[in-house]
């Protein structure tokens, strides 16, 4: 994808949508970082049904501690992968307490020191809590990325390296969430939405799959 054409596809996303936002529920960085840790390889959907009533219990990385391993796991035993995340939580919970006043670090290395926490959901928190110009790479972005010519890459991080380097300054806090949204919802993984698609004009994609 040729830089103009970056330029005009983030300006179309950001235009159809000018205040893009995550679709998981929180109410504060801890309930984002601890959100972010259970949607590992779950939907958003699932894991707000979940944490709806996780977090009206345990809101803080004191009460979710005090809640305990069972505790935990009965209110996220629908998500996908609960006991592994369960636990991660809790120690990660026992972490902020120890390392970070009970707070969530605003750094890279002190995330990705938490169990659970890899460079994707340090990533998420550091763009989506704390406005960095970071971009986590999930299964749709690395999709997009690829399929457009706008970032191509055989890993996430070559992909979020590339991303890093061509998404214009102006988009970079955003495009996270334009790039998953424009990849759940029209660049589809088994078949992209090509004919319903606001930036089909700009994209490499080819050949486009006609309207069904
Ligand atoms: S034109 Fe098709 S392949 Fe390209 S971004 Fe749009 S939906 Fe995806």
């Amino acid at each position: 994808m040729k830089p103009a054409d970056v330029e005009t596809f983030f300006a179309t996303l950001k235009a159809a949508n000018p205040q893009p936002a995550s679709e998981l529920v929180y109410s504060s960085v801890f309930e984002l970082l601890a959100a972010v840790l259970l949607s590992a390889q779950a939907t958003d959907v699932s894991v707000n049904k979940a944490t709806r009533r996780l977090f009206a219990v345990a809101p803080s990385p004191q009460r979710m501690l005090a809640l305990g391993l069972d505790g935990v796991i009965e209110h996220i035993k629908t998500i996908g992968l609960f006991r592994s995340k369960a636990k991660h939580l809790l120690e990660t919970c026992r972490l902020l307490i120890e390392r970070h006043g009970g707070r969530v670090p605003r750094s890279r290395e002190a995330l990705e020191a938490l169990p659970g926490v890899g460079r994707k959901t340090a990533n998420v928190v550091l763009n989506v809590a704390f406005g960095e110009p970071t971009l986590a790479v999930d299964t749709h972005i690395f999709r997009v990325g690829n399929r457009t010519g706008l970032a191509p890459g055989k890993t996430p991080l070559a992909v979020e390296l590339k991303l890093l380097q061509r998404v214009p300054a102006a988009y970079l806090e955003d495009a996270h969430h334009w790039l998953i949204l424009h990849g759940r919802y029209v660049c589809q993984a088994r078949k992209p939405r090509c004919w319903d698609c606001a930036v089909a004009d700009v994209c490499d994609f080819r050949p486009k799959p006609p309207r069904p």
